[in-house]
């Protein structure tokens, strides 16, 4: 994100994106929080869907970055909730669809009971929107550390030996294997450089970056989960630093927001599953998936 497109997100003016009509409310549940994303106009934004029926899912688009949090914890609680001085706007993608439009005045709230129930979104394959959907897991770039380099040669023999398949591509080696231990943590990060923030004080104010020192609402601060997870092929310990979007991308493409309710969760996924990592020769990985054996 350029720093000065931050800097116009957090002025006390809130921009006004394609204009939203009417004055109404919505009930239901929140699915499906994309990353942030920027209009053609320049216009921090991010999608998700709300449930408001039983068999109902609406788009919606807000266009307020301080709220990305917020609203991906939602989705995660899956409590019914109310959003009351929203819009609707007319989708980009269907002619004719009147998406949800949250505002920076938008307010959501929790209610007690809706007369249906949180329902699982079916995902739809090949739409427009998936393709906006951000980068996949397979472009991210992971750090892999091995603890002795001599090991490492063992383990690119070992693959080719018994993956051939796996590693038919040059400069690629393949790990599947359980993994043996994760750690996880939620933390904040700065809106403008996305840094994470080691002395964050929720009941603050204002926060100051302690990398860029760009001053900002407690609340810009964006909600990250970082981890790390221990893969051991035999006597060699591989050690994958996972960076927030990985894990998010990860989640959100496996249907798994349901677990960002906890740290715990999402590390007890991790450790139940074969992890298999696929990385080049700069250690950019190339695929990184999970499942049973
Ligand atoms: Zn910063």
């Amino acid at each position: 994100m350029p720093f000065t497109c931050r800097l116009k997100m957090d002025s006390s003016a809130p921009k006004r994106a394609r204009a939203c009509k009417e004055e109404t409310v919505f009930e239901g549940y929140l699915h499906d929080v994309t990353q942030m994303k920027t209009s053609g106009n320049n216009d921090d934004f991010f999608n998700c869907y709300l449930q408001t029926s039983r068999d109902k899912y609406r788009r919606c688009v807000v266009f307020d970055a301080t709220k990305h949090g917020d609203y991906g914890m939602s989705a995660a609680d899956r409590k019914p909730l109310k959003i009351s001085s929203a819009g609707t706007i007319w989708c980009k993608f269907n002619p004719g669809q009147l998406d949800i439009c949250i505002r920076r005045g938008s307010i959501k709230k929790v209610l007690k009971s809706l007369d249906f129930d949180y329902i699982e979104k079916p995902s739809i394959p090949n739409s427009v929107e998936e393709s906006l959907v951000p980068e996949s897991v397979a472009r991210q770039r992971l750090e892999v550390e091995q603890q002795e380099e001599v090991e490492q040669q063992e383990v690119e023999q070992e693959e080719v030996e018994e993956e051939e398949e796996e590693v038919e591509q040059e400069g690629i080696t393949a790990v599947r294997e359980p993994v043996c231990g994760i750690h996880l943590a939620y933390q904040r990060q700065c809106s403008s450089c996305n840094e994470g923030q080691l002395a964050f004080n929720i009941k603050a104010i204002n926060h100051r970056c302690e990398a860029c020192g760009f001053y900002q609402k407690v609340g810009s601060n964006v909600k990250a989960a970082t981890g790390t997870v221990w893969v051991n092929k035999g006597d060699v310990k591989l050690t994958l630093k996972l960076t927030s979007t990985v894990l998010m991308t990860y989640l959100s493409q496996n249907n798994l927001q349901g677990l960002l309710a906890g740290v715990q969760l999402v590390e007890e996924h991790f450790l139940a599953g074969v992890f298999e990592i696929k990385y080049n020769v700069n250690n950019e990985v190339v695929v990184v998936t999970t499942g049973n054996v």
